[in-house]
């Protein structure tokens, strides 16, 4: 099986087999990425692939998989971002029984 050379950021220069790499293409940008598991430290390696890059490890037989931004970096927001004094509270919120009818509004049993 063919080896590709790829660089760990901890232990240099590293050869990888092709089942080793995976190539990932960002839908919503078209960016793409390549990433591995290095065989020295065991650290997974992610780095930003130039098209050409991602031409030559495909064509040397790489699997590619597709992924997407998130759905809610589209959603229009309005308002403060939430505080951390109001992160705190609704900690403390869900951490008691029927919290969730308490924050909707209905009665729970304790309340009657
Ligand atoms: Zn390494």
């Amino acid at each position: 099986m063919p080896l590709i050379k790829a660089s760990c950021p901890s232990c240099g220069d590293v050869e990888l087999t092709l089942n080793d790499i995976k190539v990932m293409v960002c839908s919503t940008d078209g960016s793409a990425s390549y990433n591995f598991r290095c065989p020295g430290c065991r650290f997974r390696v992610a780095k930003p692939a130039e098209k050409a890059v991602v031409d030559i490890l495909l064509s040397s037989g790489v699997t590619m998989s597709f992924w997407r931004l998130p759905l809610e970096l589209e959603e229009e927001h309005h308002g403060e971002p939430i505080s951390y004094d109001e992160l705190m509270d609704f900690h403390y919120q869900i951490a008691t029984e029927g919290w969730l009818d308490r924050l909707i509004g209905k009665k729970t049993t304790q309340d009657d």
